[in-house]
Order: structure tokens, then sequence, then C-alpha cells
């Protein structure tokens, strides 16, 4: 029993751990552990449950058999107990109603000295004759009626003490004077049994007392043929077995005291124990209703219980392999639910953090496939949608630039604007102020050129203003700015410059104008410059007052007659 509990219990331990191993791993959080949990519960209590209640009916239904069994044997041991004790009563009738018997006990009776001498020995030698030829008796003791032993098949007879209701309701019945008890002298389970012997005329002399050696009913305890399988055994009040149907060696010699008590404080029911054969056993207990006998019958609880226990136990092997694999399918299941999911949440985090080059190409028809195909079209369009957008900036900063260069350039000549000139200026003039490194100004206006204008029409004009300022650009650093300042007036900011420098490069500027000519149909145009050179100083504390010496100098180099440069410190 023992063992079975342990495998029983073992399989639902099994069975529980293996359904909770994938949740402890995973925590009930995730959907793959609450699948296993749920499809492990769903399979573990139905077929658990039905089949332990199925089990639990059919177990107490081979418990009703088995105790139906059991009470047969009782019962059919009981019926062949009385049957036999019959038989034996009967064979002590007719051995009391020999005339041997009736005439020794005659002679006790009328105490007839010379018959007295004469029947003793006689009676026992025909008491040894008749116990010879009956199985069942092992002694027979004749005994006149005031209890005193006339002969016996014995030598020794055991005796009896008759009770004293003698023979009042005894004469015709036999009565069983000594329960059955374990017999030393005989070595054998034994019951004495007395019968009256009456005279010819019906008057009561004596007894006779057959013992009666119970192992000659061992045979009949149990029908070969109809009995229930099973064993039956008659204790005494001790719980000692007198005899069994099981042979001598197979049994206890006794029964536990605490066991036998249940038994008969339970008698016709069925219960476990240890039983006489040292194993386990289903039994019950009968207490035989004349004299105090206990009819035990027995079975081993390994055969009646055999089988089913087996199916039993192939149950929850059964139920704990469906539990595995309802597990291990639930858990795959969550997996293909899961592992896609997991690769959506990634991939849906990665275009959270900007990255938009994810394409997880769906492999699957079923929804998840459809939600892997969608997520996929959403990123497209995100995607075409981003490259849109940045196309669309960059154009637009592309324009902004554009238009940043409009609006500090010249159109005509491509150098600095005026606008963009006053804010260098100021900037240059701030950096003198703040670092003390010089610059220097160069205002430069077309000699003339009203007239050129004039002569050769305005687009020359253009033509000429365009090409002046090529050569502005050509004779300045990379460092250095060249702006128009207006009309045919330019101007030119060298950057770290001194005037000395300054009044060179303007030089340069001026023969280089002077020395080109303009194609203008036949002829050829030749145009130069003035220039009007300052370095910046401390005391020019607007822009306006380096342009004001500026436009000075260059007034100068107007009025000196053109075509020079001029400076002033
Ligand atoms: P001066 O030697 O004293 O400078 O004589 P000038 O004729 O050059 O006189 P001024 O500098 O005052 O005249 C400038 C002329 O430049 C006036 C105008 O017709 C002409 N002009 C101004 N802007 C443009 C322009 O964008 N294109 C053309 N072709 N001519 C222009
Ligand atoms: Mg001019």
């Amino acid at each position: 029993m023992a063992l079975l509990k342990s495998i029983k219990s073992k399989l639902v331990v099994f069975a529980t751990v293996a359904s909770l191993i994938p949740s402890l791993g995973l925590g009930l959080k995730s959907i793959k552990s609450k699948l296993v949990v749920f499809a492990t519960l769903a399979t573990l209590i139905p077929s658990l449950g039905l089949g332990l209640l199925t089990f639990r009916q059919s177990e107490a239904q081979t418990n009703a058999n088995v105790t139906r069994e059991l009470r047969a044997l009782t019962d059919y041991a009981g019926r062949e107990m009385e049957f036999w004790l019959d038989r034996r009563a009967h064979e002590a009738h007719v051995t009391a109603a020999s005339g041997a018997v009736i005439e020794a006990l005659s002679a006790s009776y009328q105490r007839r000295a010379d018959m007295l001498a004469k029947y003793p020995g006689a009676l026992a030698r025909y008491l040894q004759s008749v116990q010879g030829k009956l199985d069942a008796i092992r002694e027979l003791t004749v005994m006149n009626a005031s209890g005193k032993i006339i002969a016996s098949s014995a030598e020794k007879p055991a005796g009896a003490t008759l009770p004293d209701e003698w023979p009042q309701n005894s004469v015709t019945e036999g009565l069983v004077i000594t329960p059955p008890h374990w017999n030393e002298q005989y070595n054998t389970a034994t019951l004495s049994v007395a019968v009256p012997v009456l005279s010819y005329d019906n008057v009561l002399m004596g007894a006779l007392v057959a013992v009666l050696d119970l192992r000659n009913l061992q045979p009949h305890l149990k029908s070969s043929s109809t009995s229930p399988p099973g064993e039956v055994f008659l204790l005494d009040p001790d719980g000692r077995v007198l005899i069994g149907t099981l042979a001598e060696g197979e049994t206890m010699a006794q029964l536990d005291g605490p066991s036998l008590r249940e038994l008969l404080a339970r008698p016709g029911e069925s219960m476990f124990f240890k039983g006489l054969t040292r194993r386990e056993v289903i039994g019950l207990a009968d207490v035989f209703h004349e004299f105090p006998l206990t009819i035990l019958a027995e079975r081993d609880r390994a055969a009646v219980y055999g089988d089913w226990i087996e199916l039993r136990n192939m149950l929850l092997i059964l139920v704990g392999m469906l539990v595995l694999i309802v597990a291990a399918a639930a858990f795959q299941m969550g997996r293909s639910i899961v592992v896609p999911l997991q690769r959506l949440m990634r991939a849906a985090d990665r275009i959270a953090d900007g990255d938009l080059e994810v394409r997880l190409s769906a492999t699957r028809n079923d929804e998840i496939g459809h939600l892997t195909k969608v997520f996929d079209q959403m990123a497209d369009r995100l995607r075409r949608n981003h490259a849109e957008i940045m196309a669309a900036h960059e154009a637009m900063q592309q324009q902004n630039r554009m238009l940043e260069k409009l609006s500090i350039t010249d159109s005509l000549t491509g150098l600095y604007n005026r606008n963009k000139l006053d804010a260098i200026l100021a900037d240059q003039l701030a950096r003198f102020r703040r670092t003390q490194r010089p610059f220097a100004l160069l205002m430069l206006d077309i000699d003339h050129f009203k007239t050129l204008n004039d002569t050769y029409g305005h687009i020359t004009g253009d033509k000429i203003l365009a090409k002046v300022a090529q050569i502005l650009l050509q004779s300045i650093r990379s460092i250095d700015y060249a702006a128009r300042y207006g009309g045919d007036e330019f101007i030119i900011i060298l950057v770290e410059t001194y005037i000395d420098q300054a009044v060179k490069t303007a030089e340069r500027i001026r023969t280089h104008v002077e020395k080109l000519t303009y194609p203008a149909g036949k002829s050829t145009i030749s145009i130069t410059v003035s220039i009007g050179a300052v370095e910046c100083r401390s005391d020019d504390s607007t822009t306006t007052a380096v342009f004001s010496r500026a436009d000075n100098a260059l007034y100068e180099a107007k009025r000196a007659g053109r075509n020079q440069a001029y400076f002033s410190r």
C-alpha cells in the first residue's frame, strides 16, 4: 500500500511539476506559460478527476464483491462446522446406544460387583475399537452419572466435567462441553462432545464423552468447486489458529491482537490487515454462535486489487504522459505565437528608434502572418514617406541656401551685395576693436562710366561691370571680401591688412583694369578705375565713418585726375 501510494503521489507530483516547470522558468506574465498552465490544468483536472472517480467506484465495487465472497466463505465454513458436529454427535449417540456401553454402565449403575469387575476392560477395548474406526474421534470415554470415568479408549483419558444442568436439556442432543481449543495431549485442535447413555428402559446412567479432532473438519471448510477464492481459518478466542484451509507452514500461529479485536468488533465487515499468511489481506471474521470460535476468511490484497492497481497506475502514467504531451504542445503553440510576436516587437522598437530599414517577410498564412505582412507594408509606407520628406527637406534646404546666397549676392556681378557688405564691415570693425587686428577698405569707382554707358549701351556697361568684378575677385585672397556698393562702385575689405599692403593691392587692381580691353563691335573699350584706400582706425566708431573716409579718399583720387589710388591714414 505504501509503495502504491508513493507511485501515485510521485505521478501526481511529477505531472504537477512538469506542468509548472515552464511557468516557473518564464513567469506567468508570458503568453507561452499561461497557455502551458491552462492546457495542463485543462487536461489534468478532468482526466485525473474522471479517472479517480471511476477508480474510486470500481474500488468500492471490488470491495463489496470481495466482502460478499468472504461472507460466503465464513457462512459456508459455519454450516459445514454444524453438519460436521451433527455427524460426530450422531456417531457418539450410536456408540452410546451400543450394548457394550449400556451394559457396562448398567452394571455400574446397579453396582453389580461381578459385572463391574468384568466390564471396564471389555468396554475400553470396545471404545478403542470404535474410536479406531471413526477418523474424527480421538478419544471415547464413558462416565457414570456422577461424572466418574468408567472406561476410555485412551490410556490417559482427558475426561470432562459435566455441567450442572446435565443431562436435563441434553438427554437426546449431544452437548459440546469443551469448546474448540488446542489440545497439547493430542497435538491437534479438539473439542469434546458429551452424549447421554440411557439404559434399555431409558434411565440416564451416564455420559459418553467424545474428543473430536478438528483436523477432520479441515477438508470440509471450503468447497473446492463452489467456494470463492480465499482462505478460511478457525481461531480460538485468543486468535490462535486451530485449523485452516492453508497448509500449516503457510500460516502464522496467531493473529495479532488489535486486528483480531477490530475484526470481532465488526463481524461480517471486511477490513485490511496483516493476515495469517504474513501478507496484506482483506478479510472478515464471524463468530460461531454456539461456542467461542472465530471463523476468519481472508484473501490476498494483491490478488484482489492487483489488476485494479495496475490499471490505476496505467491511468496515472497515461495522464502524466498526456499532461506532458499537452504541455509540450501548448508550449510549442505558445512559442509559435510568442516568437513571431517578439520579432514584431523588436522590429517595432527599431522603427520607434528611427531605424526604418526593417523587413520581416511573413512566412505564415495565419493571423500572425497577416500581421507581419501588414507590418511590412506599414514599414514600407513609412520608408517611402520618410524618403519623400527627406527629399522635400533637401530641396527646401537647397532653396534656402540659394535664397540666402541671393540675399547676400549682387545678381549682376556675383559679388556680395550692399547688405552683406554692411554686415561684413560691422563684423570686421567689431573684431578690430576686440583684437586690434587691422583691416583695410578699398572703394573703387569706374571712371566716366556714364559716358561708356551712353556710348556703348547699358548691356555692354553691364558686361564691363561683371568683368571688373571678376578682376577684383582674382586680385584678392580667399579671406578678403569683394562687394558691389552700387552703380559702378565696388568695395574690397582686406582682412588683417595695413594701409601699405592695401595700397599695393589697389595699385595692382588699377593696373589690371587699365590693361584690359573689352571688345565692342569693331573697336575695343578700355576703362580705368579710381580707388580710395583707408585703414581702420580706433576712432572709427561706426561703419559709416569708415565708408565716409574711403569715400573721401576716392573723391581725392577722382579729383587728382582719375585712374589712380589714393589713400588716407
Ligand atoms: P566719374 O568718372 O566721375 O565717376 O564719372 P561717371 O560717368 O562714372 O559718373 P558716375 O559714377 O556718377 O556715373 C555712374 C553711372 O553708372 C550712372 C549710371 O548711368 C551708370 N550706372 C549705374 N548703375 C548701372 C548699371 O547697373 N548698369 C549700367 N550699364 N550702368 C549703370
Ligand atoms: Mg564712375
